[in-house]
């Protein structure tokens, strides 16, 4: 029995490996591969529909907002959102709470000014800044929801009048939120949507041409939106694992259901880890990630016997990253309770044995 808690790519529903697996052999009876139709066939453009309808109903969007599927993954839109609204002249504010968000800012330098509004670094981001200032006078917030690598998650969105931008890679669809109040929406596919290889964008529509630089047709958001995602070619096979993950969510109960799986999930891990005084959460209690659970065993010894054990039991991917180290478990919409409780089994049986 594997249990696979990779950060991303990481698991998908069974049911969506054995569908794709089938279509790339017999798309929907076909008799031709996924693989080798054409994007402008009526077969394709059913799937990106299909995706956009229940994107759309799995997040409860208003009309204002336009869903997209870019290449390039979350990391192309570090400088694309700058890109696309952001002046030279002009300032936007970041929260600085992570590795992925520290990038983000990066690249948000090239093209204007960033106002970094808070930082966590000082604590390597093992926390979420709290009681910080947006500047009514930024062009637009942005914030990572979910720090993948760190494991800490912002549940509440800030309040601020200017427009709301988040990297939202690692928890989207994972809980209830109002996404409507975001004026732009980035997410990787790989965490918690599908396949490696396509970003979803979420953006309303009504923030774009303002800025005064000269766009090239493939970064500017408009021309997506003109051409349905089809500008050139879109990354056909990951839009329809993505299409078959969304149907997936759509069937077990939307959004608000997995979000009552995620929470015993993740409830089930960080008791057990406040229970056994050999493993240490590393991060504030308040700002603990649902869906990457960071923690280490202090004793070097002991954390490579865990590790050996975990390997032997069939835990994929339970070593941390590599710039935090220790272990990280990743508890994303498709990994099953079943998985957790095997994981934590483990973590008690090696508690008392060392213990
Ligand atoms: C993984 C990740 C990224 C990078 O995604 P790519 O698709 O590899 O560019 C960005 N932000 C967050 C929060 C991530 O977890």
């Amino acid at each position: 029995m594997i249990h696979n808690f990779n950060s991303g790519p990481s698991i998908l529903p069974k049911e969506v490996f054995k569908e794709a697996s089938e279509a790339i052999i017999n798309f929907n009876n076909t008799g031709l591969s996924i693989l080798e139709i054409g994007h402008r066939t009526s077969l394709f453009q059913a799937v990106l529909d299909e995706a956009i309808a229940t994107l759309k109903e799995l997040m409860q969007l208003d009309d204002g907002h336009e869903i997209l599927f870019l290449h390039g993954g979350a990391s192309t839109q570090f400088f694309q959102v700058p890109m696309n609204l952001l002046n030279e002249n002009e300032t936007a504010a970041y929260l600085d709470c992570g590795t992925w968000g520290t990038k983000a800012i990066k690249e948000a330098k090239l093209y204007g000014n960033v106002e970094v509004v808070a930082s966590s670094k000082d604590k390597n981001y093992t926390y979420i800044p709290k009681n910080y200032t947006i500047p009514s006078n930024a062009k637009y917030f942005h914030y990572t929801t979910n720090n993948t690598i760190e494991g800490t998650e912002m549940l509440d969105i800030p309040q601020t009048n200017i427009p709301l931008i988040a990297d939202m890679s690692s928890d989207i669809l994972s809980h209830v939120m109002d996404f409507n109040r975001f004026d732009l929406i980035y997410a990787g596919a790989q965490k918690n949507i599908g396949a490696a290889g396509v970003n979803i964008v979420v953006v309303k529509k009504d923030i774009l041409g303002k800025v005064s630089r000269k766009l090239p047709t493939m970064m500017d958001y408009r021309s997506h939106i003109e051409n349905g995602s089809m500008l050139n070619t879109p990354p056909v096979f990951a839009v329809y694992v993505c299409m078959l993950t969304l149907r997936w969510l759509k069937q077990q109960g939307g959004v608000s259901a997995i979000e009552k799986i995620n929470n015993i999930k993740a409830k089930l891990l960080y008791d057990t880890l406040d229970s056994l005084p050999i493993f240490r959460a590393t991060v504030a209690k308040e700002d603990r990630s649902k869906m990457n659970v960071v923690f280490v065993i202090d004793d070097e010894n002991l954390e490579k016997e865990f590790l050996a054990s975990c390997k032997e039991n069939g835990m994929v991917a339970i070593k941390g990253h590599r710039s935090v180290g220790g272990f990280r478990a990743s508890l994303y919409n498709a990994l099953p309770l079943s998985s957790v409780q095997a994981l934590t089994d483990l973590m008690k049986d090696f508690a008392n044995k060392k213990g």
